[in-house]
């Protein structure tokens, strides 16, 4: 158990030292950003939503703390080339097991990402973890972008 848990904290630190798909995406059709004053974490998610409503491509940017940046590096390697469906599926899961009502033992799509499970045991950091996967999904599930100048969504975390 120790080692396990161990292991878990190595992928989240070793995601927060070198965050996969962090950067701004060029020719983006989605985006949004995820704030948590609490904590100062600020990401903007940036994703390609293709006709068939595949996630060809997702990126983030910004700032925030191990947990949070580990989250969105982890989110984005998990939901490149997926449905739209299956991505509201690991939004829904992912936001289960953060708030207990998911045993990561059980029937799931999460796979590695139950890493974060023990994050459920820290109230305070809860948020730092689940604020990337709401602002895909307010990425996701907002308009068609023209261009990243402008206005665009902005989601801010109240409530996990
Ligand atoms: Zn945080």
């Amino acid at each position: 158990m120790t080692n396990m848990r161990a292991l878990y904290q190595e992928v989240i630190l070793d995601h927060n030292r070198k965050p996969r798909n962090f950067g701004v995406l060029e020719g983006a059709n989605r985006l949004a950003v995820g704030d948590n004053p609490l904590c100062g974490d600020n990401y903007t998610i940036y994703a390609n939503l293709n006709d068939d409503g595949i996630i060809e491509e997702v990126s983030f940017h910004g700032t925030g703390c191990a947990i949070s940046k580990a989250a969105a590096s982890m989110m984005t390697v998990r939901i490149k080339g997926k449905t739209l469906e299956d991505a509201q599926e690991l939004i829904e899961e992912f936001r289960m097991m953060l708030t207990g009502k998911l045993d990561p033992k059980g029937e799931h799509s999460l796979g590695h990402l139950t890493v974060f499970h023990g994050v459920s045991q820290l109230p305070q950091r809860i948020k730092c973890a689940v604020l990337p996967w709401h602002a895909l999904q307010a990425a996701i599930e907002g308009e068609e972008i023209a261009s990243t100048e402008g206005e665009h969504e902005v989601w801010t975390e109240d409530n996990p």
